[in-house]
């Protein structure tokens, strides 16, 4: 609910307790104990429910607060790394390769950086982001354009 409409709530709920005291101070002045006793129960109910939303409105500026608190997190990362190779890389120490994946979750507090497995694949080991590196790319290419030799027995069968 935004802001202005609890605040907004807030005021009405205590407009109806205000109505409901002078209900109930005209109730007294009638002598009326059944009447008393229910706008009693309301006012009782009407302060429980502006409590309520109260608490609803500090949970909600805490939110606001956290999401401004993720943006700036996110916009200070896009300003520290430069994307490069499908992957981030630090700009101050050109340390890395960072997760691009875990870059876009602002929850994860660090931003992970990625291992090298012994083929040249470069993965992150807080999710399941993998990709080439540059090195894994290049030896596939020379590998795809590089004549293919006979096998033994194919030798064997074309004398
Ligand atoms: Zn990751």
């Amino acid at each position: 609910m935004p802001i202005a409409e609890v605040t907004a709530t807030v005021t009405i709920a205590a407009n109806v307790v205000k109505a409901l005291g002078k209900l109930g101070a005209y109730a007294e002045k009638q002598r009326n104990a059944e009447i008393n006793g229910a706008i009693i129960e309301v006012q009782s109910l009407v302060m429980q429910l502006q409590e309520q939303l109260l608490r609803d409105r500090a949970a909600h500026d805490d939110l606001k607060r956290q999401h401004r608190e993720l943006e700036e997190s996110v916009r200070t990362r896009r300003d520290a790394f430069e994307w490069r190779e499908n992957v981030f890389w630090e700009k101050a120490t050109g340390a890395g390769p960072y997760c691009p994946k875990c870059f876009q979750e602002p929850q994860i507090p660090r931003v992970a950086r990625l291992a090298e497995d012994r083929d040249g694949l470069w993965y992150c080991a807080v999710c399941t982001f993998a990709t080439n590196s540059p090195e894994l790319d290049r030896r596939l290419a020379e590998a795809a354009a590089a004549p293919r030799k006979p096998r033994p027995h194919e030798d064997w069968l074309s004398r």
